[in-house]
């Protein structure tokens, strides 16, 4: 067993971190998650180097990356911004939704222009009545000629309200469960799209919408795949998206303490640093254990899907335990800062907004505590 990462692996830790450092950087994260305003310069200069085709086949001009390298993307990118990261990924799963299960008009008219930037895509599960049982979706997508004619209502859909953007709105097509789900895509600006934004404190720069859809028409054609096969198809990529989620919350809990420890040897209060007092020091060394064994928890369940094993007990455990590190590390860091840590300029009100909802987006962390105790027998 080595638990080192391999020369390439490094390599690409170093080069996104120097990418996030030199070509990013956190005051312009800072500005965007304040204005609530998209990152575009920096969404395209990933789209510019390759790396929203991080996720897309070879044979589709993607990168075809495996599990590892992909936490290492989302780990270092959250390193500087859990909602930047955000930003980033949101198009990437329907992207591979669609090179994966759409059919060869839909792969050349969206995957050229999601490569280059210029298509963007969110994803339309939740609803009002439809949360952690997100199969009870109710919006009702029916064929009329050659059209579907969709109607509902749908809630926190992040991104879809971006100049460019495509939904993959998940629609009923029957009245089964999971097998009555489809998967459609429908422009933003598609006659009977109404998208409202919300005024969450978290995915600012992202933007999170409400979706009201009254007689929306798309083309038939616009369905991926076949028609109540949208459920399996969500499935198909849930263990790669808990697993990049847990990498974001590492990423974020990682910086969250750095920057508390360096903050607190740079404070003096009582004539001695902060960091001297041994109860700042014992809470940050237990966060510091917990946040290397967060980020082991997420390597080895990458490590098991680059070997193409199974992996879903241990994406659930590495969600549900690296969000409560990040939590627990913002949370301190809100303490360890005093009365600065409510200043944006620290970050540090930015992480812990950001841990808070790690415990709820992308399936809440009861629900990942079910699917662990599901595999477990129980
Ligand atoms: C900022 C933001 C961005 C989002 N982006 C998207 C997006 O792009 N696309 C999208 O489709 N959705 C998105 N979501 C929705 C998100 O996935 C849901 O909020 C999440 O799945 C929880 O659903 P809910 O909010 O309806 O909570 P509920 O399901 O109502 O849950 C409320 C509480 O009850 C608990 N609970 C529910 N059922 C059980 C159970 N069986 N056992 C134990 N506890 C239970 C939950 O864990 C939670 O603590 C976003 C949400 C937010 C806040």
């Amino acid at each position: 067993m080595d638990f080192r990462f391999t020369d390439e692996q490094q390599m690409w830790f170093d080069t996104l971190n120097t990418f996030m450092e030199k070509e990013v950087g956190r005051e312009y994260i800072r500005e965007h998650d304040a204005s609530r305003i998209f990152p575009n310069e920096a969404y395209q200069k990933f789209a510019d180097r390759g790396w929203l085709g991080l996720l897309v086949p070879e044979a589709e001009g993607g990168l075809e990356a495996d599990a590892v390298m992909y936490a290492i993307f989302c780990e270092v990118i959250a390193k500087h911004s859990l909602d930047f990261a955000a930003a980033i990924m949101t198009s990437m799963f329907t992207a591979t939704n669609i090179a994966h299960n759409g059919t060869r008009e839909q792969k050349d008219a969206y995957l050229p222009g999601f490569l280059s930037g210029e298509i963007k895509f969110a994803i339309s599960i939740s609803e009002p009545d439809a949360g952690s049982d997100a199969a009870a979706l109710a919006t009702k997508a029916v064929l009329d000629g050659d059209e579907w004619v969709l109607n509902g209502n749908k809630v926190f859909c992040s991104g879809a309200h971006l100049p460019g953007t495509v939904i993959n709105l998940m629609a009923r097509t029957s009245a089964d469960k999971h097998g009555g789900i489809s998967m459609i895509l429908v422009p933003n600006d598609a006659p009977g799209v109404d998208i409202r934004k919300l005024d969450t404190i978290v995915r600012r720069s992202l933007g999170t919408t409400e979706i009201f859809l009254t007689d929306a028409r798309v083309p038939q054609t616009n369905i991926i795949g076949e028609a109540g096969k949208g459920w399996a198809y969500v499935g198909q990529h849930l263990e790669w998206e808990r697993l990049s989620l847990a990498s974001t919350y590492v990423g974020n809990a990682r910086t969250a303490l750095d920057d508390t420890v360096e903050y607190t040897k740079a404070r003096e209060q009582f004539g001695r640093p902060l960091s001297s007092f041994q109860v700042l020091k014992h809470r940050m060394a237990e966060r510091e254990t917990e946040v290397n064994a967060a980020r082991l928890l997420v390597y080895s369940a990458a490590t098991k899907l680059a070997r193409g094993e199974k992996a879903l007990k241990d994406v659930s455990m590495a969600k549900v335990y690296a969000a409560d590190v990040a939590y627990r590390c913002s949370f301190d860091g809100m303490q360890a800062l005093g009365g600065y840590a409510q200043l944006p300029e620290y970050d540090m009100e930015r992480y812990f907004r950001e841990a808070k909802h790690a415990m709820v987006g992308g399936g809440t962390s009861e629900i990942q505590r079910s699917i662990i105790a599901k595999q477990m027998g129980l």
